[in-house]
């Protein structure tokens, strides 16, 4: 570094000179005067490490120089400041999807949540009595009446309702489960880690394909707890196949003196075929098989919130409620706020398919489907510019979260593809990683080359629109 620079160095605009500008001024009640200080100290820093690498630092104005460094610091707090978790637009063409946060939550849900987040609310206390009660009791008489249960209580998750009814019921003993159920559900879920967290010593009952209600009889012992159901949720085993039918199950585990319990995963509490979608097992059907305890998720089928779901035979529930596993496991109240709210729309189930949005969107006719794909379309070319063509095409969307995995629902998609056929995966992924960084980002999928945008889940296309129109077009050959 030679003398010039470190006169130019040394004449750089004070932290206070700098804090003292109007451009740093009108941020102040936004940021704070702690956060602005250790920012513009930051930047003052930068400027000056890399200042010698500037090829016209000598003829930068001191006014310049300081805008500079403003600019730097102001940016660094804005990054800070935007939120990480935030609305995106799912046009991946899974409705519920995991990454993506699983079932949209109904209006009345989110109401709901405000309200009791606001302030304090009835949570854990019982207001005809005047005294302590249990949160689970908000909830516990919808679940009831909408399945046929005798009780229930509700957790975290439904790998939280697995693990607790397991460690509730099966700790230092055996539980029962065919070899074809002993499945991995995304993010870790695999049934028999989840049974050794549980403290349970996993009997696997026949072979990956077949499994016999005798191969039950024989896998009993004196240490068996439990025989237990998974349901396939995220595969399907086809071809020479055999299953103890639920009913059986259920024969088999009481003649035994054991509970039967049947993790259903996505559980619907309705039948979907009434509403044109493939059958889903429901809790009911479950609980009339003779299943003693049923676990589903929340915000799965449901859906509603996060949640695990637990439902059956009284005393059962009782015991599940008396493990202190249930403390740690327990829901907060925009849990429970929500839940009951999305159970009261199941009181009608005939506009059902209207009022709760997972089951509205996996319903939505193909025909307006179309009509959202139309009226987006001249914003996505013009967004995408002439150097990507954009297309209308027919496509499938699946139900997410382990429902149904192998039937697909008819829908319309964006097909976006570059003009250039060289560079092509480059300049598609150049594309989805721009849609990505949209304030409010769009998740599509790629395919064969192509970007493409299901419009299943887009139910209300103009402020995407105006959210593409605000930005510049992306060139695919730069
Ligand atoms: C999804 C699923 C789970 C886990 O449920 P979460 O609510 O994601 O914790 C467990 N079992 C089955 C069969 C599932 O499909």
């Amino acid at each position: 570094m030679n003398q010039s620079n470190n006169n130019f160095l040394a004449q750089l605009p004070s932290i206070d000179e700098l804090l003292n500008h109007e451009l740093v001024q009108v941020t102040k009640e936004e940021y704070g005067a702690t956060a602005l200080t250790q920012a513009i100290r930051q930047a003052t820093g930068l400027f000056r490490e890399q200042f010698t690498q500037l090829d016209n630092a000598a003829s930068l104005t001191r006014n310049e120089i300081s805008e500079e460094i403003i600019n730097n610091a102001l940016a660094q707090l804005q990054t800070l400041h935007s939120t990480n978790l935030k609305a995106v637009y799912n046009l991946t063409g899974t409705v519920l999807h995991t990454n993506l946060g699983r079932a949209p939550m109904p209006e009345e849900a989110i109401q709901a949540m405000t309200s009791v987040a606001r302030g304090a609310s009835n949570l854990e206390f019982d207001l005809k009595r005047g005294k302590r009660g249990d949160r689970d009791d908000h909830v516990a008489a919808w679940i009831c009446r909408l399945t046929g249960a005798e009780a229930a209580t509700v957790v975290n998750n439904n790998a939280a309702a697995v693990l607790l009814v397991l460690n509730t019921f099966a700790q230092r003993k055996e539980v029962l489960v065919s070899r074809g159920e002993l499945i991995e559900i995304g993010g870790s879920f695999r049934i028999p880690d989840v049974m050794k967290r549980a403290g349970a010593k996993l009997q696997e009952v026949g072979t990956t394909n077949r499994t016999h209600a005798k191969d039950f009889r024989d896998g009993l012992s004196s240490k068996s707890a439990l025989i237990m159901k998974v349901h396939t949720s995220n595969y399907k085993v086809q071809g020479f196949t055999a299953e103890v039918a639920e009913s059986e199950l259920a024969s088999i585990a009481h003649e035994a003196g054991l509970p039967f319990a049947n993790d259903l995963g996505s559980g619907t509490i309705v039948d979907l075929s009434r509403y044109g979608l493939p059958h889903e097992p429901t809790v009911i059907e479950s609980l009339n098989a003779g299943a003693d305890i049923v676990t589903f998720s929340g915000d799965k089928l449901l859906g509603g919130p996060q949640a695990g779901i637990i439902v059956g035979r009284a005393d059962l529930i009782k015991k599940i409620k008396a493990n202190p596993m249930k403390r740690a496991l327990r829901v907060d109240k925009l849990t429970l706020a929500a839940l009951e709210a999305v159970f009261k729309i199941y009181t009608d189930p005939d506009s059902l398919n209207e009022k709760l949005p997972a089951l509205r969107l996996l319903t939505r006719d193909e025909v307006e489907i179309a009509e959202t794909a139309e009226i987006l379309l001249p914003a996505v070319k013009s967004f995408v510019g002439t150097t990507y063509e954009v297309r209308v095409v027919d496509c499938r969307s699946q139900i997410g979260s382990g429902a149904q995995p192998v039937e697909l629902l008819s829908s319309k998609a964006l097909s976006i593809s570059p003009v250039e056929k060289r560079g092509r995966g480059k300049s598609v992924g150049r594309l989805s990683e721009k849609l990505r960084s949209l304030p409010t980002p769009v998740i599509g999928r790629i395919m064969e080359g192509a970007l493409i945008l299901d419009l299943r889940c887009l139910e209300d296309a103009n402020h995407l629109i105006r959210l593409l129109n605000a930005d510049i077009h992306v060139d695919s050959t730069k």
